[in-house]
């Protein structure tokens, strides 16, 4: 899961219709962003102090800079450890914002498929940090689900 090429064209995840480059796509979020101060906010799954608009998870995992050192441990060990799917996909809680509904539910199954690679993906590390990685997450979910 390479971050996507600097001028790649990259859809908007408040609206599908915002397709930016994606080196300027943090700028174009701090607008778009402003429209939808209602959405709920996720963890990031790498580090728990990254708090991002649910939405934006997918995009914001794709430049973490946790991500990139997760993603070359896990390659060096992830064959012995075959992970366990322990941690179910949360349930989604849209944006309280309904104005845009449609775009938030096309877009959000999407997102916990991903969200659930990733956990997966994050138990390939060392034992002790696929623990702390998966109580984060376990952490994360359950606190989007109250
Ligand atoms: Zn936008
Ligand atoms: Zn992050």
């Amino acid at each position: 899961m390479a971050a996507p090429a600097p001028h790649q064209m990259t859809t908007c995840p408040y609206n599908k219709a915002h397709q930016v480059e994606h080196y300027r796509m943090h700028i174009h979020l701090q607008k778009c962003r402003k429209q939808h101060p209602n959405c709920n906010k996720m963890t990031c799954p790498f580090d728990t102090t990254h708090v991002v608009n649910d939405v934006e998870l997918d995009y914001h995992i794709s430049v973490c800079p946790k991500r990139e050192m997760l993603d070359s441990q896990m390659y060096v060990i992830d064959n012995d450890h075959r992970p366990q799917v322990e941690v179910t996909a949360p349930t989604h809680v849209p944006c309280e914002e309904n104005w845009e509904d449609s775009n938030v539910t096309s877009y959000q199954p999407d997102l916990a498929k991903k969200s659930h690679h990733i956990i997966m993906k994050v138990k390939g590390a060392t034992p002790s940090e696929r623990r702390k990685a998966r109580m984060e997450a376990i952490k994360t979910y359950r606190g989007s689900e109250n």
